[in-house]
């Protein structure tokens, strides 16, 4: 069952500080850290000792900024990244080699679809992407031993929504890892609890909400003590890791065979600023999931001929059953707009006076992009179509501001043409 928001505001501000000393979380800059003596050491580097070796491979502000977000997903354990691109990049190399294949479920951020499709394919990592519904597909693939599947909570900017039980359990049937980019719907969405194996998150977006820290950071459910997937021969080449280091193994695998040798390891003190973040989260989170609906309500309504709103939570969505279903809180911030063509696209834009133009999202102000010309400027038409991305579109993430507010800037702004 999905715990409500109450929960997690008090699991959220409790856990963040301290009630002894420094209430506030504290900013650890050191690079390095000494050790007692050589015995310690060589215990910590063991990871028998539990202690900071060396900021690339954490450092205790990093351990703090874990602690809380995999307590918020339901995981055991969790690692910090330098950025929401970082944490992908660190699961997909940890666990990937040339030879492997992936499965792409759904919609995709820009970022997320070229690091598969360019960067890890230049890898010799092969990729398939489909729709969200096409289970014959997904089922076909997982049969011939796909080795990872990765999928978002809610397309970005598609909006399509995941019918995520039904895929985390093929995922468990094939024995194939499954990772799930929550960015989009944090504390609404509990992939772990629905048995998914990994989260990641861009901490840039929701979680931090101000637009001052870029991170990211990914959850790992603890490893099974018998017949766990990642004992699947496809698997082998973490068996050492999994049979040493037991239920927290995803830990040091990430860390052995991506952050260590790669670094792409978070600061303290972007770690710090989305600590203070997380201490609003479920607030934040609530009001903007009730601000979405109202203002593509409101839009829905009111917007003049030519320009549409998109939104799950619209009667016309091609998703509104799922959304009813599944999402009882909402989908995350987004919401998109149809002008039909660039031209027009730009011209409600640049008429926009309360909006911000930015590629964020998940900010505690609305923003907006217009899609094509910015984060979609270099894909071909094939990409654009399969993440639903066309010249007029407009994505939008909505802000704490009063909902009506946002709805009318954005209808003068469709109005005035
Ligand atoms: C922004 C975003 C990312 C990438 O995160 P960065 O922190 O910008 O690297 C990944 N996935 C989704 C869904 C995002 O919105």
């Amino acid at each position: 069952m999905i715990k409500d928001f109450n929960y997690y505001n008090t699991l959220l501000v409790q856990s963040v500080g301290s009630k002894v000393g420094p209430i506030a979380p504290t900013i650890v800059p050191s690079a390095a850290y000494g050790y007692e003596d050589a015995e310690q050491a060589e215990a910590i580097f063991a990871g028998e000792v539990n202690l900071p070796l060396y900021a690339r491979v954490g450092n205790p502000t990093n351990i703090k900024l874990e602690s809380v977000v995999a307590k918020m997903e339901g995981g055991l354990g969790a690692i910090a990244t330098a950025s929401g691109m970082g944490a992908l990049s660190m699961v997909t190399t940890a666990f990937l080699k040339n030879g492997d294949e992936v499965l792409c479920i759904g919609g995709f951020f820009g970022g997320t679809y070229t690091l598969i499709n360019e960067t890890m394919k230049r890898f010799g990592v092969t990729n398939s992407f489909c729709d969200t519904d096409d289970f014959e597909y997904i089922e076909s693939t997982l049969k011939c031993g796909v080795k990872m599947v990765i999928m978002e909570s809610v397309g970005n900017p598609s909006l399509r929504l995941p019918d995520m039980k039904r895929i985390v359990d093929l995922c468990n049937v094939y024995e194939t890892l499954l990772v799930v980019d929550n960015t989009a719907t944090p504390l609404i969405v509990q992939p772990l609890e629905l048995g998914a194996d990994i989260v990641v998150h861009s901490s840039t977006k929701n979680m931090s909400g101000h637009s001052a820290a870029l991170g990211g950071i990914a959850v790992f459910r603890a490893v099974k003590e018998e017949g766990d997937k990642l004992l699947n021969e496809k698997y082998a080449d973490v068996h050492k890791i999994v049979k040493k280091m037991g239920k927290k193994a995803f830990i040091p695998i990430c860390k052995k065979r991506a952050i260590r040798d790669m670094g792409m390891t978070a600061n303290a003190f972007g770690s710090f600023l989305t600590l203070l973040g997380l201490e609003t989260l479920s607030l934040r989170v609530e009001r903007i999931n009730k601000s979405v609906a109202q203002v593509a309500k409101i839009l829905d309504e009111q917007l003049p001929e030519g320009v549409s709103v998109n939104h799950p939570s619209l009667p016309e969505s091609e998703d509104y059953a799922r959304y009813q279903l599944d999402f009882e809180h909402g989908c995350g911030p987004l919401l998109t707009l149809d002008c039909g063509s660039k031209e027009k696209a730009f011209t409600l834009l640049n008429k926009l006076t309360l909006v911000t133009q930015t590629a964020n999202i998940g900010d505690n102000r609305t923003l907006a992009l217009h899609m094509t010309s910015t984060i979609y400027s270099d894909f071909d038409e094939v990409a654009r179509k399969f993440l639903g991305v066309h010249e007029g579109l407009i994505r939008v993430s909505i802000g704490l501001e009063d909902p009506q507010t946002i709805a009318d800037d954005f209808l003068q702004a469709a109005n005035e043409n």
